[in-house]
C-alpha cells in the first residue's frame, strides 16, 4: 500500500511513518499498524465475502489489481472503524467473535470473518456518517453470505440475522431475512478470477459510490490500468448468478 501525500507525492508506508509531517508519528503510527502486507500468491484465489458483495465488481478488480495510493484521512476511517468493532465486541466471549469462514468453489473460495454469533444472533457492525433509512443491499447480501457460509451445526444455533449501524450520534439494528448466497458468491468469485487472469477488468456497476471511487480514473480510462495478466487466458463460465 502506498500513502498519497497532501502535495500530492506519493510514499510506501514506512517512508510516510518516518515523515510523519502530517501528524505526530504515534497517529501515523496507529493509522498504518498493519497496512503494509503482501498479498500471498494462491493457486486457487481467496476474496473477502466483501469485495463480492460489495457494489461493483470492476471496483474490486482495480483493488485487487492496481496499487493506487490513499490519503491517511481515508485510514482514519478504516481504523475508527476496527475500534468501534472492538468496543462492541469486548464483552463477548472470544469463541463468539470473529468466526473465520471460507467457501471454497471450482475455481476460488470466498472467506470472511463474521463480527459476532452471540447469543443466536447473527451479528453484522458497520459504522457509517448517517445511519440509513433501510439497510444497504451490500450490507444485507454481506450477512446472508456469512449465514450461508456457516457450517449446519452453526446455523441451527441462528435464531436472527442483524445489521448493526453506528454513526456518531445513533446506533440502529436492522433484522435480515436469511438466504442462501452461495450460488450469488461463485458468480461473482469465478467473473472476479477470469477477469484478473484476462486482464480484463468486469463491467462497471455505476452508481453514486463511483465519485468516490479509488479508482473512476482508471475506470473510465483518464489513467491507464498497469496490471498484466501472468496465467494463461483460459475463460471459465460464470456459475449461475441467481439469488435463492
Ligand atoms: S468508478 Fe464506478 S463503475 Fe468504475 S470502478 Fe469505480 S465504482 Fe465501479
Amino acid at each position: 500500500m502506498r500513502i498519497l501525500c497532501p502535495d500530492g507525492s506519493e510514499k510506501e508506508v514506512d517512508e510516510c511513518i518516518e515523515c510523519s509531517k502530517c501528524y505526530p508519528k504515534i497517529i501515523t503510527k496507529m493509522l498504518l499498524g498493519g497496512r503494509n502486507k503482501k498479498r500471498k500468491k494462491r493457486d486457487k484465489p481467496r476474496y473477502g465475502v466483501t469485495r463480492l458483495v460489495g457494489g461493483c465488481l470492476r471496483r474490486t478488480y482495480y483493488d485487487l489489481t492496481e496499487d493506487v495510493a490513499r490519503t491517511l484521512d481515508k485510514m482514519w476511517i478504516f481504523t475508527r472503524g476496527t475500534a468501534i468493532h472492538e468496543m462492541v465486541q469486548k464483552d463477548m466471549p472470544p469463541e463468539d467473535i470473529e468466526l473465520f469462514l471460507d467457501a471454497p468453489f471450482a475455481t476460488c473460495s470466498a472467506i470472511g470473518f463474521v463480527d459476532a454469533l452471540h447469543d443466536g444472533v447473527l451479528y453484522e457492525f458497520k459504522t457509517t456518517a448517517n445511519i440509513p433509512e433501510t439497510p444497504q443491499e451490500a450490507h444485507i447480501l454481506q450477512a446472508q453470505a456469512y449465514y450461508s457460509m456457516l457450517t449446519d451445526a452453526q446455523r441451527a444455533k441462528v435464531k436472527k440475522i442483524q445489521v448493526i449501524y453506528f454513526s456518531m450520534h445513533k446506533i440502529r439494528a436492522f433484522d435480515i431475512v436469511p438466504r442462501n448466497v452461495l450460488p450469488y458468491l461463485e458468480a461473482r468469485g469465478t467473473i472476479l478470477t477470469n477477469a484478473i487472469k484476462t486482464g480484463v477488468a468486469p463491467k462497471r456497476e455505476e452508481s453514486y459510490l463511483c465519485r468516490l471511487c479509488d479508482f473512476k480514473d482508471i475506470c473510465y480510462g483518464h489513467k491507464s490500468a498497469t496490471h498484466v495478466p501472468d496465467q494463461p487466458v483460459k475463460v471459465e463460465k460464470p456459475a449461475q448468478s441467481t439469488l435463492l
